[in-house]
């Protein structure tokens, strides 16, 4: 499953940010949070490091590859 960046919709996304609620790949990520200092603290999810089924939400329950940071 590949995920396009939101931010450039060029690169491949490598990493999403649930308060951003964002798909983001590598370049943007560090451009969007660098940015200041509330965006730094967003706790973001590498997607390589995902399972290969999603499990879903505890709180949503949706399947999306979204998953909420609150799962672990
Ligand atoms: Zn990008
Ligand atoms: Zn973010």
């Amino acid at each position: 499953m590949k995920i396009q960046c939101d931010v450039c919709e060029k690169a491949p996304a490598t990493l999403i940010c649930c308060a951003d609620e964002a798909a983001l790949c590598a370049n943007c990520d560090v451009a969007v949070h660098a940015a200041n200092k509330l965006a730094s603290k967003h706790q973001r999810l590498l997607l390589e490091s995902l399972p290969n089924k999603f499990p879903r939400c505890d709180i949503c329950q949706a399947s999306s590859y979204m998953l909420c940071l609150d799962y672990t």
